[in-house]
């Protein structure tokens, strides 16, 4: 975010904290704050940021935060997109489930997730992953387990990278 970004919304709310309605705070205390966070798909535009103090901003849960101050049109848009990436998700988390499966390991939702996040972070390593599968079914396991107890991505597997 902008330095000017951030003055923007300041200077829109007053310098006033939008949850607590503290004023005249000095400028450090302030903090801009993402009505709807990022991973629910919430984006920089003016409209999705509002002014909080440092106490509120540690404090609030983002979900008050969402159910007081989010547009209907903000709304309406960010769960647009939350849609489309969920769904999205949604086959990905279903591929790796099948491959957890039929390797016989335990594949839940937060073990999948937990896989995905920390393994398979970009796009490019989950390509990876499943032309190796289609090349060797029988190395998922390997991989997995590779990249679990190592603490390694797919990439690193890949390349033979080893934690140093
Ligand atoms: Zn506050």
């Amino acid at each position: 975010m902008t330095k000017k970004l951030r003055e923007n919304i300041f200077e829109r709310d007053n310098y006033t904290c939008q949850w607590c309605g503290k004023n005249g705070i000095d400028e450090n205390m302030l903090l801009p704050a993402h009505i709807r966070t990022a991973c629910l798909c919430g984006d920089d535009r003016e409209s999705n940021l509002i002014t909080l103090c440092r106490y509120c901003y540690n404090h609030v849960p983002n979900k008050e935060i969402m159910r007081k101050f989010e547009t209907t049109e903000n709304k309406r848009v960010f769960n647009e997109l939350y849609q489309q990436r969920v769904a999205g998700y949604g086959d990905y988390v279903n591929y790796i489930k099948s491959v957890f499966s039929s390797n016989g390991l335990t594949g839940t939702r937060p073990q999948i997730d937990r896989f995905v996040k920390n393994y398979l972070p970009a796009e490019d390593d989950l390509n990876g992953f499943k032309a190796e599968l289609e090349k060797n079914p029988k190395s998922a396991r390997d991989i997995m387990t590779k990249c679990t107890i190592r603490k390694i991505t797919y990439t690193e597997y890949i390349n033979q990278t080893e934690p140093s």
